[in-house]
């Protein structure tokens, strides 16, 4: 075993199904007295149940999250945060609603409760990313680390199959790319191959039946602990890529991450060879690559970066982007493989096995 640091978040877990109804409880165990409740417009319904189950201690309802964290609506809900007096914050959503609580937090150091509704993970990491005249821009700071984490199975039985098993695949990128990090150690890959497994096991199930409450209850074990992944050790290419096609074209963020994994990884793959063994055990696959492409063909994902609407000149632009600040990786970043990376993941091609 070689030398390693590892460095826990310190975040309360609470993790079941039912669980949201222990919300009060957390909400008085933090002290809080009005917490104004985020979600996006497609979940103001839950986010109106669940101030009403907090009852005196909820101060109001923020309903206007949206994906990749632009800055104005942050300035907006920080206007309702000063004019209802907010001490605290519960998020109800996904990576989106998450992200508008750490906006916030990261401006008031407000404490969050988060109840996560997807598999993105963001409720794991001090990181944040931000939308500003279409550049995201990422950063790590201990006071957008969530305080309590609710896991409750029965919040994730209502996403639709199809953006299941992107998200599913979104978290499955935080594992395989944590396998190959620069500071990668063994507990934490311990974690990403159990992830990976637990995802690659519950997704097709959830894809066929999105209500069956052992394979939500599978995913949701394996998206926390990729969570547990993303904010424990550094990304490399796939998660800049994504990056950097979510800012620069508003792409859906899970669906972009599902078609682009097979071929980062592929990019990376000759020189990552124990990350390689462990996602092929995980997958129970001879080669990664081409597993994730045929798993989320399988689950019925889109694999073509164009049907999610990027354009053609991405091919040439995104590496550039991507060299202009890049993230470290464990094979250097060259322009022209970069650009047939991002080609094939344009085209949704099969990524050549071997
Ligand atoms: P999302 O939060 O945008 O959710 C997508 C849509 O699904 C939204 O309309 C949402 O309301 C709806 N939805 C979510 N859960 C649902 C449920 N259970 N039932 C019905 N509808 C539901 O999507 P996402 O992929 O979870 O998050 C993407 C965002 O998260 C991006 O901005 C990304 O950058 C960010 N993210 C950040 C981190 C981090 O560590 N900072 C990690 C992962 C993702």
């Amino acid at each position: 075993m070689r030398e390693f640091t590892y460095n826990a978040n310190s975040a309360r877990v609470v993790f079941g199904a039912g669980t949201i109804s222990r919300l009060p409880d957390e909400v008085a165990r933090l002290g809080l007295n009005r917490v104004l409740v985020l979600a996006t417009p497609q979940q103001a319904e839950s986010a109106d149940e669940l101030a009403q189950l907090i009852g005196s201690r909820a101060c109001g309802v923020f309903s206007g999250a949206r994906m990749h964290t632009p800055v104005d609506v942050t300035a907006q809900a920080l206007e309702m945060v000063a004019s209802c007096r907010a001490d605290g914050l519960v998020a109800v959503g996904g990576g989106s609603t998450t992200g508008l609580a750490k906006a916030i937090a990261l401006r008031t150091d407000l404490p969050q409760i988060v109840a996560p509704t997807t598999y993105a993970g963001s409720e794991m990491t001090p990181i944040l990313g931000e939308t500003s005249n279409g550049q995201k821009v990422t950063r790590t700071d201990p006071r957008v680390l969530p305080e309590v984490v609710i896991y409750d199975v029965s919040l994730t039985l209502s996403l639709p199959a199809g953006p299941s098993v992107t998200s599913g695949f979104n978290a499955i990128a935080h594992a395989v790319e944590a396998l190959y990090a620069r500071d990668a150690n063994p507990i934490v890959s311990q974690m990403a191959e159990t992830a990976i497994a637990a995802l690659a096991q519950s997704l097709p199930v959830i894809s066929r039946e999105p209500r069956n409450g052992e394979a939500r209850t599978e995913a949701l074990f394996g998206a926390w602990l990729c969570g547990i992944c993303l904010g424990s050790v550094g990304m490399a290419l796939h998660h800049k890529l994504a990056h950097t096609l979510g800012g620069s074209y508003d792409l859906d963020h899970a669906g972009t991450h599902t078609a682009l994994l097979p071929h980062s990884l592929a990019y990376n793959a000759a020189h990552v060879p124990r990350a390689i063994e462990t996602i092929s055990r995980a997958l129970e696959v001879s080669d990664p690559s081409a597993g994730l492409y045929d798993l989320a063909r399988a689950c019925g994902a889109t694999m073509a970066l164009k049907d999610l609407g990027l354009p053609e000149e991405a091919i040439m632009q995104v590496p550039e982007l991507v060299l202009e600040k890049p993230y470290w990786n464990p094979r250097p970043l060259e322009i022209e493989p970069l650009r047939s990376t991002v080609q094939a993941a344009y085209n949704g091609c099969r990524p050549t096995v071997g």
